[in-house]
């Protein structure tokens, strides 16, 4: 069965139709990359899969739940965004496990989960420094650790490396494919570097105007574009 199933989804914005339609099927353990050009609706259909964003029409299911109607905590969801605000006046330990004190889980079972993360992340050394006194990268490593310690069935990035420098893009990429490797959680990753599509997805989706134009492997896209604006997408130079 697939994780996330998302059937004649529609957005409008007022009279404004920005998604129309989409059908697709995420399955479990997949790292699935939606590409395209801004303003193509990419963010849109992340934030409804989160509960972010309202559907106009159309379903959408994680596991075996439709969950229109649910806010995004009930729906076994985390998202990382571009625009990550760690909490300057906790520490890396305390950011990483806030989410949970929230929702009341207990001190040792927080803690657990929150070393579990760190070491995951590289993060061990650091778990009782401020956000200050971190790098760029080890930031970001912090805003991933939100998301892993809540365990989520499913993991939505939004763009989560376009912040960052080009040499330390780069090495995120390897990191978060390294992560998926080793968690194996569904994850839903948005970007409209093509390269970074082609080097982190085992499927990407390609979208164009708020409509999916292909889906598939990064080598099938590449030899067998479905159109002119897959083949010149994917293959042009980021
Ligand atoms: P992408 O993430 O691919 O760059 P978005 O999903 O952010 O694209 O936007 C898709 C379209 O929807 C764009 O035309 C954008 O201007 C429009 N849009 C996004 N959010 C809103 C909003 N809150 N109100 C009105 N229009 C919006
Ligand atoms: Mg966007």
């Amino acid at each position: 069965m697939a994780e996330v199933t998302i059937r004649a989804l529609k957005k409008s914005y007022g009279g404004l139709q920005v998604v129309h339609g989409l059908d697709l099927d995420i399955h479990d353990g997949e790292f699935v990359v939606l590409v395209g050009p801004s303003g193509c609706g990419k963010s849109t259909l992340l934030r409804m899969i989160a509960g972010l964003e309202e559907v106009t029409s159309g379903d959408i299911r994680i596991g075996d739940r439709r969950v229109n109607n649910l806010p995004p905590s009930e729906r076994d969801i985390a998202m990382v965004f571009q625009n990550y605000a760690l909490y300057p006046h906790k520490t890396v330990a305390a950011n990483m496990g806030f989410a949970l004190k929230m929702r009341g889980m207990d001190r040792a079972e927080i803690d657990s989960r929150v070393k579990r993360a760190a070491e995951v992340l590289g993060l061990t050394p650091y778990l009782d420094r401020y956000p200050r006194a971190l790098s760029g990268g080890q930031r970001q490593r912090v805003a991933m650790g939100r998301a892993i310690v809540r365990d989520p069935q499913v993991f939505l990035f939004d763009e989560p490396l376009s912040n960052l420098d080009a040499k330390l893009r780069v090495q995120m990429r390897t990191e978060i494919r390294e992560l998926h490797q080793r968690l194996k959680t569904t994850t839903v990753y948005v970007t409209h570097d093509q390269i970074e599509a082609m080097t982190m997805a085992d499927k990407i989706v390609v979208m164009q105007g708020g409509r999916i134009e292909q889906v598939g492997a990064p080598l099938e896209l590449y030899d067998r574009p479905a159109n002119t604006f897959v083949a010149s997408f994917i293959g042009s130079p980021s």
